[in-house]
């Protein structure tokens, strides 16, 4: 059985073919995201595995179909970068691995808490041109502040975990709350009411066509002055000029991103000797209250084996057997 991966990078290859000792599938590696300008280079392969940023509109679905593909195969849990109307128009079955490891993200997201609020980024930095001066490091406690968690799926649960651990008080907001998390002491809210009363605003939900730029000028003027958000789900949650203003007006605080609206044409690239025409993303960078981390709140090594894990097994599942019970999405 052949499988065509996109978007592959080294670490990809690496925990895939470890995995694939037990299944003795074939791998072609493709670096390049799956497009319309590639979708024609496959031959025999039965499975598709993509990421993020890989694209999976009806022009690319239609061709799959020609060329025999029968799964496309998420190498992640969101899948907004799927039609999947015209997958299944076509007869393609979508998997994705739903779970891997939640803890990876939302410990990444308080690291990014972290970094804002007491600057080690900047301290770093400071202590090896020896300086040692305070001045401008100045942060507070994440110790009785009100959090709002977006979002108390797996991942947010796991940050709302970390979050209380630190003697927050946590406010969420779910389309379905959690009984476990309210008998922990999580004051679920209507969405403006976690907007005003929030001093942290950590965003854990998919992206979805309700909630397209849920953080906008709109949202923004009903919080706290001074806010900061952190986004590790998805770019197009947030209103990223939107944003930029709150930040130019010292609405938002501190803002923290590992995703970001248009990082298709940055994210997982070294671009470090080109010139980036993306303004925004720059003008971003240059804040010093803005950290931006390109997609990483995933990857440990403990995610990985897992993604490479879920994967294989929900395709040698349904490729072999046609199940229907692994993950999958059609
Ligand atoms: P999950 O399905 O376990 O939880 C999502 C939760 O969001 C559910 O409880 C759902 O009811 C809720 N929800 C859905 N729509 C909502 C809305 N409009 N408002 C509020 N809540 C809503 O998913 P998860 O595993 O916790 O992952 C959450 C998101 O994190 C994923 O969809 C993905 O976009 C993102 N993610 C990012 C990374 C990264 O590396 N940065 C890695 C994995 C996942």
């Amino acid at each position: 059985m052949k499988i065509a991966f996109f978007s592959t990078k080294p670490y990809d290859k690496i925990f895939f073919e470890q995995e694939n000792e037990a299944y003795g599938f074939q791998f072609n590696f493709y670096e390049t995201h799956l497009g319309p300008h590639i979708v024609n280079a496959i031959e025999n392969e039965e499975a598709v595995c993509v990421f993020v940023n890989d694209k999976l509109n009806r022009q690319v679905i239609e061709i799959l179909a020609q060329k025999g593909v029968k799964l496309i195969a998420l190498r992640c849990a969101g899948f907004n970068n799927v039609d999947l109307d015209a997958a299944k128009e076509f007869g393609i079955q979508v998997c994705r691995v739903p779970a891997y490891s939640p803890e990876a993200v939302a410990e990444h997201t308080m690291a990014m808490l972290l970094t804002l609020n007491r600057k080690t980024h900047k301290a770093y930095n400071r202590v090896r041109e020896q300086n040692f001066a305070l001045n401008g490091l100045l942060g507070f406690n994440i110790y009785k502040k009100k959090i709002g968690v977006i979002g108390t799926g797996k991942i947010g649960k796991a940050f709302i975990r970390i979050a209380l651990g630190f003697g927050a008080e946590v406010i969420a907001y779910d389309l379905y709350p959690d009984k476990e998390l309210i008998a922990a002491g999580v004051n679920y809210q209507p969405l403006d009411k976690l907007f005003e009363v929030s001093d942290i605003i950590s965003l854990h939900c998919p992206l979805t066509p309700d909630n397209h730029y849920l953080i906008n000028s709109e949202s923004l003027a009903k919080m706290k002055d001074g806010v900061t958000i952190i986004n590790t789900s998805r770019g197009n949650l947030i209103h990223t000029n939107d944003a930029i203003k709150a930040l130019k007006e010292r609405k938002i605080a501190l803002l923290g991103i590992d995703v970001y609206e248009q990082e298709e044409k940055l994210f997982f690239k070294d671009l470090s000797t080109t010139i980036i025409e993306d303004d925004t993303i720059q003008l971003l960078m240059s804040f010093p209250n803005v950290l931006v981390t390109a997609h990483q709140a995933f990857f440990t090594e403990e995610a990985l084996t897992q993604i490479a894990q879920r994967t294989l097994k929900s395709i040698a599942a349904i490729l072999a057997t046609g199940s229907t019970d692994h993950d999958v999405l059609l």
